[in-house]
Protein backbone atom coordinates (compact mmCIF):
# COMPACT_ATOMS: atom_id res chain seq x y z
CA UNK A 1 0.00 0.00 0.00
CA UNK A 2 1.15 3.31 -1.27
CA UNK A 3 0.12 5.81 1.78
CA UNK A 4 -1.48 9.32 -0.41
CA UNK A 5 1.18 12.03 0.06
CA UNK A 6 0.88 14.83 1.31
CA UNK A 7 1.32 13.78 4.69
CA UNK A 8 -0.43 16.12 7.08
CA UNK A 9 1.91 18.94 8.07
CA UNK A 10 4.00 19.34 11.16
CA UNK A 11 4.84 22.90 11.02
CA UNK A 12 8.34 23.88 13.38
CA UNK A 13 8.31 27.28 14.80
CA UNK A 14 11.52 29.16 13.37
CA UNK A 15 14.75 28.24 14.79
CA UNK A 16 13.57 24.71 16.05
CA UNK A 17 15.14 22.55 13.31
CA UNK A 18 18.27 21.93 14.53
CA UNK A 19 17.85 19.27 16.11
CA UNK A 20 16.47 17.21 13.43
CA UNK A 21 18.44 18.25 10.71
CA UNK A 22 20.79 16.40 13.16
CA UNK A 23 18.66 13.86 13.32
CA UNK A 24 17.57 13.67 16.65
CA UNK A 25 14.00 11.62 16.70
CA UNK A 26 12.10 13.69 19.21
CA UNK A 27 9.86 16.55 18.61
CA UNK A 28 8.88 18.39 21.65
CA UNK A 29 5.58 20.09 22.07
CA UNK A 30 7.05 23.82 22.16
CA UNK A 31 9.05 23.45 18.80
CA UNK A 32 5.98 22.84 16.80
CA UNK A 33 3.31 26.29 15.58
CA UNK A 34 -0.06 24.64 16.06
CA UNK A 35 -1.41 21.36 16.61
CA UNK A 36 -1.92 19.78 13.22
CA UNK A 37 -5.29 17.78 12.10
CA UNK A 38 -4.20 14.77 12.92
CA UNK A 39 -4.92 11.77 14.99
CA UNK A 40 -2.34 10.16 17.42
CA UNK A 41 -0.62 7.54 15.54
CA UNK A 42 -0.52 9.19 12.08
CA UNK A 43 2.11 9.59 10.35
CA UNK A 44 3.08 13.30 9.95
CA UNK A 45 5.57 15.16 7.48
CA UNK A 46 8.02 17.78 9.54
CA UNK A 47 8.64 21.09 7.91
CA UNK A 48 11.08 23.71 9.02
CA UNK A 49 9.43 27.32 8.70
CA UNK A 50 10.78 27.45 5.59
CA UNK A 51 8.93 24.57 4.27
CA UNK A 52 11.61 22.32 3.75
CA UNK A 53 10.96 18.60 4.41
CA UNK A 54 12.75 17.69 7.31
CA UNK A 55 11.18 13.83 7.99
CA UNK A 56 8.62 11.60 9.20
CA UNK A 57 7.54 10.83 11.95
CA UNK A 58 4.57 9.60 14.30
CA UNK A 59 2.32 12.01 15.57
CA UNK A 60 1.21 12.08 19.50
CA UNK A 61 -1.68 14.52 19.76
CA UNK A 62 -1.07 13.80 24.07
CA UNK A 63 2.06 13.41 25.26
CA UNK A 64 4.73 16.08 25.27
CA UNK A 65 6.86 14.29 22.85
CA UNK A 66 4.22 15.21 19.52
CA UNK A 67 6.44 13.49 17.49
CA UNK A 68 8.55 10.68 17.11
CA UNK A 69 11.03 9.96 13.80
CA UNK A 70 11.70 7.23 11.71
CA UNK A 71 12.39 9.11 8.68
CA UNK A 72 14.68 12.21 8.14
CA UNK A 73 14.39 11.96 3.87
CA UNK A 74 12.61 14.48 2.48
CA UNK A 75 11.22 11.89 0.05
CA UNK A 76 7.62 10.71 1.47
CA UNK A 77 6.74 8.36 -1.62
CA UNK A 78 7.96 5.29 0.51
CA UNK A 79 5.63 1.97 0.16
CA UNK A 80 4.59 1.62 3.58
CA UNK A 81 4.95 -2.45 3.98
CA UNK A 82 8.75 -2.57 2.56
CA UNK A 83 9.42 0.40 4.39
CA UNK A 84 8.84 -1.22 7.95
CA UNK A 85 10.30 -4.47 6.08
CA UNK A 86 13.46 -3.20 5.54
CA UNK A 87 13.70 -1.55 9.39
CA UNK A 88 12.66 -4.97 10.63
CA UNK A 89 15.58 -6.79 7.38
CA UNK A 90 18.05 -3.74 8.99
CA UNK A 91 18.01 -4.54 12.52
CA UNK A 92 18.31 -8.50 11.80
CA UNK A 93 21.53 -7.44 9.60
CA UNK A 94 23.20 -6.09 12.83
CA UNK A 95 21.98 -9.22 15.43
CA UNK A 96 23.67 -11.41 12.77
CA UNK A 97 26.79 -9.55 12.89
CA UNK A 98 27.26 -9.32 15.94
CA UNK A 99 25.90 -12.29 17.58
CA UNK A 100 26.96 -15.95 17.40
CA UNK A 101 23.69 -17.91 16.77
CA UNK A 102 25.65 -20.99 18.01
CA UNK A 103 25.91 -20.60 21.48
CA UNK A 104 23.44 -17.53 22.08
CA UNK A 105 19.48 -17.75 20.58
CA UNK A 106 18.45 -14.73 23.00
CA UNK A 107 18.81 -11.44 22.04
CA UNK A 108 17.30 -8.01 21.20
CA UNK A 109 16.04 -7.51 17.33
CA UNK A 110 14.94 -4.41 17.57
CA UNK A 111 15.66 -1.50 20.21
CA UNK A 112 13.09 1.07 19.53
CA UNK A 113 15.03 4.46 18.64
CA UNK A 114 18.22 2.69 18.88
CA UNK A 115 17.56 0.98 15.78
CA UNK A 116 15.69 4.18 13.94
CA UNK A 117 12.27 2.28 14.56
CA UNK A 118 10.81 4.23 17.59
CA UNK A 119 7.95 3.09 20.12
CA UNK A 120 8.48 -1.12 19.59
CA UNK A 121 11.18 -3.44 21.62
CA UNK A 122 11.30 -7.14 19.65
CA UNK A 123 13.45 -9.65 21.93
CA UNK A 124 14.08 -13.29 20.41
CA UNK A 125 13.46 -16.20 22.87
CA UNK A 126 14.90 -19.55 21.01
CA UNK A 127 11.62 -19.52 18.52
CA UNK A 128 9.62 -17.06 20.05
CA UNK A 129 9.76 -13.18 19.47
CA UNK A 130 8.10 -10.95 22.02
CA UNK A 131 6.96 -7.56 21.43
CA UNK A 132 6.62 -4.42 23.48
CA UNK A 133 4.49 -1.90 21.65
CA UNK A 134 4.87 1.60 22.64
CA UNK A 135 3.54 3.86 20.61
CA UNK A 136 -0.02 3.98 18.77
CA UNK A 137 1.78 4.32 15.64
CA UNK A 138 3.47 1.39 16.00
CA UNK A 139 0.03 -0.27 16.93
CA UNK A 140 -1.39 0.83 13.56
CA UNK A 141 1.11 -0.50 11.43
CA UNK A 142 1.47 -4.20 13.45
CA UNK A 143 -0.02 -6.20 10.54
CA UNK A 144 3.00 -5.09 8.10
CA UNK A 145 5.50 -5.68 11.29
CA UNK A 146 4.20 -9.39 11.65
CA UNK A 147 4.50 -9.84 8.36
CA UNK A 148 8.11 -8.42 8.41
CA UNK A 149 9.13 -10.65 11.28
CA UNK A 150 7.54 -13.86 9.52
CA UNK A 151 9.61 -13.73 6.13
CA UNK A 152 12.32 -13.84 8.54
CA UNK A 153 11.18 -17.25 10.14
CA UNK A 154 9.89 -16.07 13.40
CA UNK A 155 6.60 -17.48 13.44
CA UNK A 156 5.81 -17.33 17.16
CA UNK A 157 4.99 -14.15 18.22
CA UNK A 158 3.65 -12.60 21.51
CA UNK A 159 2.83 -9.45 22.58
CA UNK A 160 3.42 -8.68 25.82
CA UNK A 161 1.59 -5.51 27.16
CA UNK A 162 3.40 -2.70 29.50
CA UNK A 163 1.59 -1.53 32.12
CA UNK A 164 -0.03 1.91 31.52
CA UNK A 165 2.68 3.57 33.52
CA UNK A 166 4.93 2.46 31.17
CA UNK A 167 3.98 3.17 28.07
CA UNK A 168 3.85 6.48 26.47
CA UNK A 169 0.24 5.92 24.67
CA UNK A 170 -2.72 4.20 25.34
CA UNK A 171 -1.88 1.07 23.09
CA UNK A 172 -4.77 -1.36 22.99
CA UNK A 173 -2.92 -4.72 21.83
CA UNK A 174 -3.25 -7.03 24.60
CA UNK A 175 -0.87 -9.55 25.92
CA UNK A 176 -0.99 -13.02 23.95
CA UNK A 177 0.44 -14.73 21.23
CA UNK A 178 -0.69 -12.65 18.22
CA UNK A 179 0.68 -15.56 15.69
CA UNK A 180 1.93 -18.99 16.04
CA UNK A 181 1.85 -19.75 19.90
CA UNK A 182 3.91 -22.26 22.29
CA UNK A 183 3.64 -23.90 25.72
CA UNK A 184 4.75 -23.03 28.74
CA UNK A 185 8.17 -21.45 29.31
CA UNK A 186 11.13 -21.68 27.00
CA UNK A 187 14.70 -22.66 26.92
CA UNK A 188 17.09 -20.57 25.63
CA UNK A 189 20.59 -20.50 25.49
CA UNK A 190 23.33 -17.43 25.98
CA UNK A 191 27.07 -18.15 25.67
CA UNK A 192 25.97 -21.82 26.09
CA UNK A 193 23.97 -20.75 29.36
CA UNK A 194 20.66 -22.20 29.72
CA UNK A 195 18.03 -20.20 30.64
CA UNK A 196 14.07 -20.79 31.00
CA UNK A 197 12.33 -17.35 30.09
CA UNK A 198 8.78 -17.09 31.87
CA UNK A 199 8.05 -14.27 28.93
CA UNK A 200 4.63 -14.28 29.82
CA UNK A 201 4.95 -13.85 33.99
CA UNK A 202 8.47 -12.81 34.03
CA UNK A 203 9.57 -8.92 34.14
CA UNK A 204 10.07 -6.94 31.20
CA UNK A 205 9.78 -9.59 28.15
CA UNK A 206 11.12 -12.33 30.88
CA UNK A 207 15.09 -11.91 30.38
CA UNK A 208 17.73 -8.91 30.89
CA UNK A 209 19.35 -9.60 27.74
CA UNK A 210 21.36 -6.29 28.26
CA UNK A 211 23.66 -7.84 30.68
CA UNK A 212 25.07 -10.59 28.65
CA UNK A 213 28.36 -9.33 28.28
CA UNK A 214 28.96 -8.21 31.32
CA UNK A 215 27.36 -12.08 32.86
CA UNK A 216 30.49 -13.79 30.64
CA UNK A 217 33.19 -10.83 31.72
CA UNK A 218 32.02 -12.00 35.91
CA UNK A 219 32.56 -15.34 34.82
CA UNK A 220 36.08 -14.84 34.01
CA UNK A 221 36.71 -13.91 37.78
CA UNK A 222 34.90 -16.30 39.51
CA UNK A 223 36.67 -19.54 40.16
CA UNK A 224 37.34 -20.16 43.53
CA UNK A 225 35.37 -17.29 44.52
CA UNK A 226 32.34 -16.08 47.18
CA UNK A 227 30.24 -14.59 44.86
CA UNK A 228 26.50 -12.45 46.25
CA UNK A 229 24.83 -11.66 43.82
CA UNK A 230 22.39 -8.74 44.51
CA UNK A 231 19.39 -7.91 42.43
CA UNK A 232 19.55 -11.44 41.08
CA UNK A 233 16.20 -11.81 39.10
CA UNK A 234 16.44 -15.42 37.45
CA UNK A 235 20.20 -15.70 38.30
CA UNK A 236 21.74 -14.61 35.04
CA UNK A 237 25.04 -13.45 36.50
CA UNK A 238 24.39 -16.74 39.15
CA UNK A 239 24.71 -18.91 36.81
CA UNK A 240 27.54 -17.50 35.00
CA UNK A 241 29.48 -17.84 38.55
CA UNK A 242 27.71 -21.20 38.57
CA UNK A 243 29.44 -22.63 35.77
CA UNK A 244 32.73 -20.72 36.38
CA UNK A 245 33.18 -23.14 39.42
CA UNK A 246 32.57 -20.24 41.96
CA UNK A 247 33.15 -21.80 45.68
CA UNK A 248 29.56 -20.12 46.54
CA UNK A 249 27.21 -18.18 45.39
CA UNK A 250 24.41 -16.31 46.99
CA UNK A 251 21.63 -14.60 44.82
CA UNK A 252 18.99 -11.93 46.38
CA UNK A 253 16.24 -10.97 45.05
CA UNK A 254 12.31 -9.61 46.74
CA UNK A 255 10.56 -11.83 43.72
CA UNK A 256 9.50 -14.83 44.93
CA UNK A 257 8.93 -16.00 41.36
CA UNK A 258 12.33 -14.52 40.41
CA UNK A 259 14.00 -16.82 43.00
CA UNK A 260 12.24 -19.76 42.21
CA UNK A 261 13.55 -19.50 38.67
CA UNK A 262 17.08 -18.50 39.67
CA UNK A 263 17.33 -21.98 41.82
CA UNK A 264 15.87 -23.82 38.67
CA UNK A 265 18.00 -21.97 35.95
CA UNK A 266 21.34 -22.45 38.47
CA UNK A 267 20.54 -26.21 38.79
CA UNK A 268 19.81 -26.24 34.90
CA UNK A 269 23.33 -25.34 34.62
CA UNK A 270 25.47 -26.59 37.76
CA UNK A 271 23.54 -29.19 39.87
CA UNK A 272 26.35 -29.50 42.00
CA UNK A 273 27.29 -25.67 42.69
CA UNK A 274 27.01 -24.42 46.06
CA UNK A 275 24.57 -22.36 45.69
CA UNK A 276 21.71 -20.62 48.23
CA UNK A 277 18.64 -18.21 46.29
CA UNK A 278 16.87 -15.72 48.88
CA UNK A 279 14.02 -13.73 49.01
CA UNK A 280 14.97 -10.32 50.70
CA UNK A 281 14.83 -7.08 50.32
CA UNK A 282 18.73 -6.04 48.82
CA UNK A 283 19.29 -3.11 50.97
CA UNK A 284 18.58 -5.17 54.38
CA UNK A 285 20.55 -8.23 53.11
CA UNK A 286 23.65 -5.80 52.12
CA UNK A 287 23.23 -3.58 56.13
CA UNK A 288 23.12 -7.39 57.78
CA UNK A 289 25.93 -9.72 55.64
CA UNK A 290 29.00 -9.95 57.51
CA UNK A 291 32.18 -7.80 57.08
CA UNK A 292 34.69 -9.73 54.46
CA UNK A 293 33.29 -12.51 53.54
CA UNK A 294 31.90 -12.11 49.74
CA UNK A 295 35.26 -11.90 47.16
CA UNK A 296 32.51 -10.51 44.43
CA UNK A 297 29.72 -8.60 44.63
CA UNK A 298 26.99 -7.20 41.64
CA UNK A 299 24.37 -4.59 42.25
CA UNK A 300 22.40 -4.69 39.75
CA UNK A 301 19.47 -2.67 40.72
CA UNK A 302 16.04 -1.73 38.80
CA UNK A 303 16.27 1.84 37.39
CA UNK A 304 15.68 3.57 40.83
CA UNK A 305 15.18 6.89 38.51
CA UNK A 306 12.58 6.06 36.21
CA UNK A 307 12.23 10.13 35.60
CA UNK A 308 14.28 13.21 36.15
CA UNK A 309 12.29 14.01 39.15
CA UNK A 310 13.66 10.92 40.90
CA UNK A 311 16.85 12.06 40.22
CA UNK A 312 18.00 12.76 44.19
CA UNK A 313 16.47 9.82 45.64
CA UNK A 314 17.97 7.50 43.58
CA UNK A 315 20.96 9.11 43.99
CA UNK A 316 20.82 8.14 47.89
CA UNK A 317 19.97 4.64 47.18
CA UNK A 318 22.68 4.16 44.72
CA UNK A 319 25.33 5.17 47.23
CA UNK A 320 23.62 3.65 50.01
CA UNK A 321 24.01 0.13 48.47
CA UNK A 322 27.00 0.84 46.67
CA UNK A 323 28.72 1.94 50.33
CA UNK A 324 27.79 -1.12 52.08
CA UNK A 325 29.30 -3.24 49.65
CA UNK A 326 32.48 -1.20 49.38
CA UNK A 327 32.80 -1.11 53.02
CA UNK A 328 32.03 -4.92 53.11
CA UNK A 329 33.58 -6.86 50.32
CA UNK A 330 37.01 -8.65 51.26
CA UNK A 331 40.19 -6.70 50.32
CA UNK A 332 40.84 -7.15 46.88
CA UNK A 333 37.65 -8.01 46.18
CA UNK A 334 35.75 -6.65 42.86
CA UNK A 335 32.34 -4.80 42.79
CA UNK A 336 29.94 -5.14 39.97
CA UNK A 337 27.95 -2.17 40.22
CA UNK A 338 25.16 -0.94 37.42
CA UNK A 339 23.11 1.66 36.64
CA UNK A 340 20.19 1.02 34.48
CA UNK A 341 18.00 4.72 34.99
CA UNK A 342 18.18 6.84 31.87
CA UNK A 343 18.47 10.03 33.93
CA UNK A 344 21.61 9.07 35.72
CA UNK A 345 24.07 9.78 33.20
CA UNK A 346 27.90 7.76 33.61
CA UNK A 347 30.04 10.57 34.48
CA UNK A 348 27.10 11.07 37.82
CA UNK A 349 27.13 7.63 38.56
CA UNK A 350 30.82 7.19 38.85
CA UNK A 351 30.75 10.45 41.13
CA UNK A 352 27.86 8.17 43.34
CA UNK A 353 30.71 5.63 43.73
CA UNK A 354 33.08 7.98 44.45
CA UNK A 355 30.98 9.32 47.03
CA UNK A 356 30.44 5.63 48.56
CA UNK A 357 33.96 5.23 48.32
CA UNK A 358 35.35 8.10 49.94
CA UNK A 359 33.25 7.59 52.80
CA UNK A 360 34.06 4.00 52.87
CA UNK A 361 37.75 5.17 52.76
CA UNK A 362 39.33 2.37 50.95
CA UNK A 363 41.09 2.42 47.98
CA UNK A 364 38.90 1.93 45.33
CA UNK A 365 40.19 1.44 41.33
CA UNK A 366 38.16 1.21 38.23
CA UNK A 367 39.02 -2.25 36.26
CA UNK A 368 36.63 -2.07 33.68
CA UNK A 369 33.59 0.25 32.35
CA UNK A 370 30.68 -1.21 31.41
CA UNK A 371 27.86 -0.61 29.00
CA UNK A 372 24.90 -2.24 27.25
CA UNK A 373 25.56 -4.99 24.66
CA UNK A 374 25.80 -4.50 20.83
CA UNK A 375 21.99 -5.70 20.32
CA UNK A 376 20.77 -2.91 22.14
CA UNK A 377 22.75 -0.42 20.04
CA UNK A 378 22.83 3.54 20.70
CA UNK A 379 21.50 5.74 18.35
CA UNK A 380 24.31 8.13 17.71
CA UNK A 381 21.80 10.97 17.05
CA UNK A 382 19.78 10.06 20.30
CA UNK A 383 22.15 9.43 23.50
CA UNK A 384 18.93 8.93 25.43
CA UNK A 385 19.13 5.35 24.28
CA UNK A 386 22.50 4.59 26.54
CA UNK A 387 21.21 3.90 29.43
CA UNK A 388 23.35 0.63 31.04
CA UNK A 389 26.19 1.70 32.53
CA UNK A 390 28.39 -0.36 34.90
CA UNK A 391 31.39 -0.25 36.42
CA UNK A 392 34.24 -2.78 37.90
CA UNK A 393 35.76 -1.72 41.05
CA UNK A 394 38.90 -3.29 42.57
CA UNK A 395 38.25 -2.49 46.43
CA UNK A 396 41.85 -3.31 48.73
N1 LIG B 1 20.79 -8.90 37.29
C1 LIG B 1 19.57 -9.44 36.80
C2 LIG B 1 18.52 -8.38 36.49
C3 LIG B 1 18.10 -7.53 37.68
S1 LIG B 1 16.59 -6.73 37.47
C4 LIG B 1 19.85 -10.31 35.59
O1 LIG B 1 21.00 -10.39 35.14
O2 LIG B 1 18.93 -10.93 35.08
C5 LIG B 1 16.28 -6.08 39.04
C6 LIG B 1 15.74 -7.06 40.06
O3 LIG B 1 15.71 -6.40 41.33
C7 LIG B 1 14.33 -7.58 39.85
O4 LIG B 1 14.36 -8.98 39.81
C8 LIG B 1 13.53 -7.11 41.08
O5 LIG B 1 12.61 -8.10 41.55
C9 LIG B 1 14.63 -6.91 42.08
N2 LIG B 1 14.40 -5.94 43.17
C10 LIG B 1 13.86 -4.69 43.09
N3 LIG B 1 13.96 -4.06 44.28
C11 LIG B 1 14.59 -4.92 45.12
C12 LIG B 1 15.01 -4.84 46.49
N4 LIG B 1 14.81 -3.75 47.20
N5 LIG B 1 15.64 -5.91 47.02
C13 LIG B 1 15.85 -7.04 46.28
N6 LIG B 1 15.49 -7.16 44.98
C14 LIG B 1 14.86 -6.12 44.42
Amino acid sequence: MTISTPYTILQLKPKRERSILLRHPWIFSGAITAKPQAQTGDIVEVRAEDARVLGYGFYDNESQIVCRMFSWEDDGSFEEDIYWMHKVDNALALRRSVIDFSTTNCYRLMHSEGDFLPGIIMDVYGDVVVLQVLIKGIELRIDTILRALENQGFLNIYIKAKSSAERFEKVALKSGFIRGGVEGAVEVMEHGHRFLIDFVNGQKTGFFLDQRENRLLLGTYTRGKKVLNTFSYTGGFSVYAAMAGAEEIISVDTSKDAIAACEENVRLNAPDANHQAIVADCFDYLKEMPDNYFDIIILDPPAFAKHSGAVDQATRGYKQINLRAIQKIRPGGLLFTFSCSQNIDKLLFQKILFGAAADARRNVRIIHQLHQPADHPVNIYHPESEYLKGFVLYVE
